[in-house]
């Protein structure tokens, strides 16, 4: 089964919550993975089967980087906090670059993220 890899910063978690349930019957056919408090969060509000890895700031993103890069994760969203600095930005750059190096499509904003969900609906 593929693979969807969801985080989100604090202030854009209510987002992904919103962009979980709105698309709760695709994301249901994918093993999703996810940060620690993202998953939790997801887990809690939309009851879908998610496996979480350490949080974020805690090398959340190192993990799930790894997953990429040995290419288990068939599509990251990732909605990032634009306007706030993060503890672990190096982390956030490293996953990103993972992805390009990999050619894993990544969104980094819900609109993104909405048109790649679209796509597997279409392909479903
Ligand atoms: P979190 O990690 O889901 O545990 O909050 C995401 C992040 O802040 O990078």
């Amino acid at each position: 089964m593929k693979t969807i890899a969801l985080i989100a910063h604090d202030r854009k978690k209510e987002e992904m919550l919103s962009l979980v349930l709105e698309n709760r019957d695709v994301l249901s056919q994918y093993d999703l993975i996810a940060t620690a408090t993202t998953g939790k969060i997801i887990k809690e509000n939309a009851e879908l089967v998610i496996t979480t890895y350490l949080s974020g700031p805690l090398g959340g993103d190192q993990q799930i980087g790894s997953r990429v890069a040995c290419q288990k994760v068939d599509m990251v969203i990732f909605l990032r906090d634009p306007l706030a600095a993060q503890p672990h930005e190096p982390d956030i750059t490293a996953l990103l670059r993972l992805c390009d190096v990999h050619n894993i499509p990544v969104a980094t904003n819900a609109s993104t993220a909405k048109l790649l969900l679209q796509s597997l609906r279409a392909k479903a």
